[in-house]
């Protein structure tokens, strides 16, 4: 103990020395780095040279709020195992977490670090790595687990939980930063109350510059019912509770990579469901379960960690959705009648085979969980349900065209226009809207919006509820879809495939201005 104390206090010293990257300052490279570095980009899905030329153990700032810095935490805590799973990942970058994690964590509280070799197949992290570990931390505090067999992300976690013996679990992806502080105020909250799974504040570091984006906000987690994981602001009813903002934030949902429960509890709970392959899905599970099985879900803003998100994975997936069998079973066994909601974007997978989860359903049983509607009502109650309460859900088609209103496939975190293509008879997920009661054309938390005349694009953007550029009135009569304030009409005039969506001066007897509602539930 004393040799890790020394240690830490000696990184705790360390200055920022000039070199590539320290601070966290983005590394731009020249053009021939630059031209290797775009060579590689595919394979290793982010710059892999700048990540080579940044110190083991770069410098950071103290990424925490101000509202942090006059927090004090208790002597004693409850130490933690930090897993780290990792497949194909490029050394430096799951080196620079483990030093991240040793160099920021006090020794007392740092029970081990944990990795778990998920069957790379890349030679620099075989008995390179296990001499690299053995030498800079001789004392065994960071352990090399391999597989043989590719378990994937959530298996590759359990094997870590299972050979973990600190009083915490924390997991981190192999690509991220742990900043000053970064643990305390995890075991503290975790000490108060057992049944509290953590988040830390996930900060973004550049795929290209490896950029330590400071200052991020606060955020909480939601998801789609296509069950994909999506930021949300901090709710209303959650900021009226918080008295500073350093106080933690209850969210629905998690994103997944990064996160602390105590130990005993995360195995009580069901540890994670060991029939879902590579990734995906089980960062919404736990999430559901969590709250539903009596525990509660929080992220702390004073708890910085940072996470390269990339576009893409330097693994395979085995040739399987597995995002989307995945969340087949996390939607059959804890959404109830709601995993309706989850077909309806996903059909092709109804009959598809997602595997055995009776266990799953035992385990609901026995820990006497309550509903998915309890969870609805009380944990998100902003969540927008695509088929209750309004007119109509479905497809929007125009009969003369066969063209239907879709958004593509576009990203939906931000603004995008509004396209058309082929209507996919109820088969694509992006052809699912909504009609509300309220006027909006809703794609989930997004509303389809204009501003200004005929002949401008249409938008999908966030809905703000307040009408405007968003009401829309559909005119059983004719058919049409008319822009409220602007009183002008949706048209599929001369319009393709994968083109935006116009609006033009309504004229009740032009057919590419009709437009018809898949499923009408109530169109008074
Ligand atoms: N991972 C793994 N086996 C897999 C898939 C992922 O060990 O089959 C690891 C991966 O190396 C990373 C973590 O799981 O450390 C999370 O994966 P990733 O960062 O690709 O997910 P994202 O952050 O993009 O959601
Ligand atoms: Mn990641």
């Amino acid at each position: 103990m004393r040799y890790r104390r020394e240690r830490y206090y000696k990184a705790q010293l360390r200055q920022p020395n000039g070199k590539p990257g320290e601070l966290g300052e983005p590394v731009y490279l020249n053009e021939e780095e630059q031209t290797k570095a775009d060579s590689l980009f595919s394979k290793e899905t982010f710059n892999v040279i700048v990540s080579n030329k940044i110190a083991m153990d770069r410098t950071l700032r103290d990424a925490r709020p101000n509202e942090c810095k006059s927090q004090t935490y208790p002597t004693k805590l409850p130490n933690a195992s930090v897993v780290i799973v990792f497949c194909n990942e490029a050394p430096s970058a799951l080196l620079r977490t483990v030093h991240s994690v040793v160099n920021r964590s006090p020794p007392n509280y740092l029970h081990e670090v944990i990795l778990v070799d998920d069957a790379s197949e890349r030679p620099e992290v075989g008995p390179e790595l296990d001499e690299y570990v053995s030498r800079v931390w001789p004392d065994g505090l960071v352990k090399i687990i391999r597989s043989k067999e590719r378990l994937g992300l959530i298996r590759g976690k359990m094997k870590g939980a299972r050979a973990a013996t600190g009083d915490v679990l924390i997991f981190l992806d192999a690509h991220c930063e742990a900043t000053f502080m970064w643990i305390e105020p995890i075991l503290t909250r975790i000490s108060q109350d057992r049944t509290i799974v953590i988040c830390p504040m996930i900060d973004s570091i550049s795929d290209k510059t490896l950029q330590y984006f400071y200052g991020g906000g606060v955020a909480v987690g939601g998801f789609t019912w296509s069950l994909h994981f999506t930021w949300r602001g901090v709710p209303e009813r959650e900021m009226k509770t918080r008295k500073s903002s350093a106080d933690p934030v209850r969210s629905p949902t998690m994103a997944g990579g990064l996160f602390a429960v105590d130990r005993s509890y995360f195995f009580e709970l069901g540890g994670y469901d060991p029939g879902m392959d590579v990734w995906g899905g089980e960062n919404l599970e736990i999430s559901f379960r969590t709250w539903m099985c009596g525990g509660s879900l929080e992220f702390l803003p004073c708890s910085r960690v940072g996470h390269i998100f990339r576009a893409a994975h330097p693994y395979s997936f085995l040739q399987k959705d597995t995002h989307g069998l995945n969340s087949k079973r996390l939607a059959e066994v804890w959404m109830d009648d709601y995993k309706r909601l989850y077909y309806i974007h996903r059909s092709d997978l109804m009959d598809k085979d997602a595997g055995d989860y009776s266990d799953r359903v035992q385990l609901r049983k026995r820990l006497n969980c309550k509903s998915f509607k309890w969870y609805l009502d009380n944990v998100y109650p902003e969540k927008f349900i695509l088929d209750e309460g309004v007119r109509a859900y479905g497809m929007v088609q125009n009969p003369a065209t066969g063209l239907c209103l879709d958004t593509l496939g576009k990203d939906e975190k931000s603004q995008f226009n509004l396209g058309v293509f082929s209507c996919q008879g109820g088969k694509s997920s992006s052809e699912v809207f909504s009609y509300t009661k309220t006027n909006e054309l809703r794609r989930e938390d997004l509303c389809v919006d204009a501003i200004g005349r005929a002949d401008v694009s249409v938008t999908l953007t966030f809905c703000h509820g307040h009408k405007g550029n968003q009401e829309w009135i559909y005119d059983k009569a004719t058919k049409q879809i008319k822009h409220y304030t602007l009183t002008v009409c949706l048209d599929a005039r001369d319009l393709k495939n994968s083109d935006t969506v116009k609006l033009q001066q309504c004229d009740d007897s032009s057919i590419t201005q009709k437009w018809t509602l898949e499923k009408e539930l109530d169109m008074n």
